[in-house]
């Protein structure tokens, strides 16, 4: 398995930094988690047109997260020469954001219809709201959903990819909770959206300062990487933007508190898994 963060930005805007979505390659499979702000750019930097998304995996519907799932649903529809549903998979609440989104596309996809003789009808996307603990396979990735605890966001989900002996986990915006650590529980690879709270708490701003109490900060990412004997932390998301050349003192952040790998950096940013079985 490749993990590939495609974004590692957040709803601060950066020249440098897409939204968060990060990409799961395993096999044939691609697997998108979240689709932040210029994901099918991003997604076109590493060679993964949009027709071949295998499945998106949605972890809330914080607006950060999810900014361009209509350009997915668009050029996945408008790629395939075949018609092919685009699977999302996401908590409670999906089903209504991809509605709303169709809804929000409608004169686009009218217009498309009228235009290409080809095309026939609009975009077919297959919604599934899963529960914590619910489990689905996607080719030959096996993929269960945990709760996650980015209150009073509710409900969100983290991701657990297994394919070929090795493990994933995709964790979202969360501060540390049960659910997360079993979600990390001995993965190769653990992503996570991380803030600098030393950062934050300098700046007099009360709505930036109310994000405290509902993200992992460096430190925090650490120890649950600690906790669930994790191989590699890779973290994303950055709260404030992680200034390029900045990325040792993050790293240095974090290192008390966790034996493993830790990986940052910009996006595009990858780690592997080595097939295990
Ligand atoms: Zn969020
Ligand atoms: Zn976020």
């Amino acid at each position: 398995m490749d993990v590939i963060l495609l974004g590692t930005g957040s709803p601060i805007p950066s020249p440098h930094r897409a939204g968060p979505a990060t990409l799961v390659k395993a096999g044939g499979v691609n697997l998108l988690a979240d689709c932040g702000r210029g994901v099918v750019m991003r997604l076109a930097a590493v060679g993964v047109g949009p027709a071949a998304i295998s499945a998106v995996l949605l972890t809330h519907m914080h607006s950060d997260h999810i900014t361009d799932l209509n350009d997915i649903i668009t050029t996945h529809w408008v790629m395939n020469t075949a018609p092919q549903p685009l699977k999302v998979f996401g908590p409670k609440g999906a089903e209504a954001l991809v509605e709303a989104t169709l809804a929000m596309l409608a004169f686009d996809v009218k217009y498309r219809i009228d235009h290409h003789a080809d095309l026939n009808a609009g975009p077919v996307v297959e919604t599934t709201e899963l529960e914590p603990g619910d489990s689905f396979s996607v080719s030959d990735c096996a993929i269960t959903a945990y709760q996650t605890d980015h209150s009073p966001v509710f409900p969100t989900l983290g991701y657990r990819i297994e394919h070929a002996g090795g493990v994933v986990a995709l964790a979202g915006d969360t501060v540390p909770c049960a659910g997360l650590d079993a979600l990390c529980k001995d993965a190769d690879v653990y992503v996570q959206t991380v803030i600098r709270d030393d950062l934050v708490r300098r700046v007099p701003l009360q709505r930036l300062q109310d994000i405290l109490d509902y993200h992992s900060t460096v430190e925090q990412a650490a120890q649950t990487a600690e906790r669930a004997g994790v191989r590699t932390l890779l973290m994303t998301h950055y709260v404030p933007n992680l200034i390029p050349g900045q990325e040792e003192v993050w790293r240095e952040i974090a290192r008390p508190h966790f034996n493993g790998e830790i990986v940052l950096g910009d996006d595009l940013i990858s780690v592997s898994v080595a097939a295990k079985a």
